[in-house]
């Protein structure tokens, strides 16, 4: 384990919290953060009401509003009181907009575009360093607010539900070992409103080639990345690779009228168990059947 990391992160979070008066609001904010639960058989769903979110779950994410913004992870762009910790050809950075007690940005220094596979090693080494967060990885038309400027987000792992619910559901046999592939074993969850695929392994250059199969087996043109959410989990000595497969970006429900709306944007974290709404009436609106529809279409069954 390495905690040197882990202790320049809480410094960065002690002096970022300390002179960025926007993104302390926000993170105090989450202290009394409204919660709903759905219970299903053996997890649950929760849904946050977290108004900071608009910016992410309203963002215009299409490509002539892309071209047009300055894009907000390049340095030149920053908020001039953000700092960051310089690891490898990444900043990492507190999300001023957090949905975790702990939510970390992790840009590469460079703008260029979101995609997973050339940087995947990159992913798993700052999971195994990263030891209390879970790192993710939302692809370009799946939850990105940045498509073209690659970067991970990091959050404490005790937090997303898809960590406890796969553990807590592989103890009672609801995964399926699908595959193995050199050291890595791939997981199926079972019973679980979407498709949820965990690769474990201890070793990283198993956990790549068990992933690409994943992936390879996905791809339809070969200049496009398949729709995905990926979380890594390193823990123990090992990791914990969750790919979840998409299906539609945003719901019908996102950009439907009057009572019928419901501001849900799915990235990672609601594909994870957890939906963002920035809206109070959606938030106290939306019900089990909304939480199964939407997980039904921006998903795979
Ligand atoms: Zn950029």
């Amino acid at each position: 384990m390495n905690c040197e990391l882990g202790l320049k992160v809480n410094e960065l979070f002690d002096q970022q919290l300390s002179v960025w008066e926007m993104a302390r609001n926000n993170f105090e904010g989450l202290k009394t953060v409204q919660i709903r639960e759905f219970d299903f058989d053996g997890f649950a769903v929760k849904v946050q009401f977290n108004p900071a979110r608009m910016v992410s779950s309203g963002a215009k994410v299409d490509a002539k509003t892309i071209a047009e913004r300055k894009c907000f992870l390049c340095a030149a762009n920053r908020p001039e009181v953000q700092r960051g910790i310089e690891w490898r050809d990444y900043d990492i950075l507190i999300n001023p907009f957090p949905i975790f007690t702990r939510h970390l940005t992790i840009p590469r220094r460079e703008h260029v575009d979101q995609r997973l596979v050339p940087y995947i090693a990159d992913m798993f080494d700052l999971a195994r360093e990263l030891t209390d967060f879970v790192v993710f990885y939302n692809g370009p038309k799946c939850g990105a607010s940045a498509p073209d400027h690659m970067h991970f987000q990091a959050g404490n792992a005790d937090f997303l539900p898809l960590v406890s619910d796969y553990f807590n559901l592989k103890q009672v046999g609801r995964t399926e070992l699908v595959e193995t592939a050199d050291t890595a074993e791939i997981y199926l969850m079972k019973d679980y409103l979407r498709v949820v695929y965990c690769i474990e392994s201890a070793d990283a250059v198993a956990l790549k080639e068990a992933f690409m199969k994943l992936y390879n087996s996905w791809v339809v043109d070969a200049d496009v990345e398949p729709m995905m959410n990926v979380v890594c989990l390193y823990r123990e000595g090992k990791w914990y690779l969750f790919v979840i497969p998409r299906g539609a970006f945003r719901p019908w429900q996102y950009t439907a009228e009057g009572d019928k709306q419901l501001l849900v944007s799915p990235a990672t974290v609601e594909v994870s168990g957890l939906f963002i709404t920035p809206v109070k009436e959606h938030f106290e609106r939306i019900t089990k059947e909304d939480v199964v529809d939407i997980l039904t279409q921006c998903t795979i069954k």
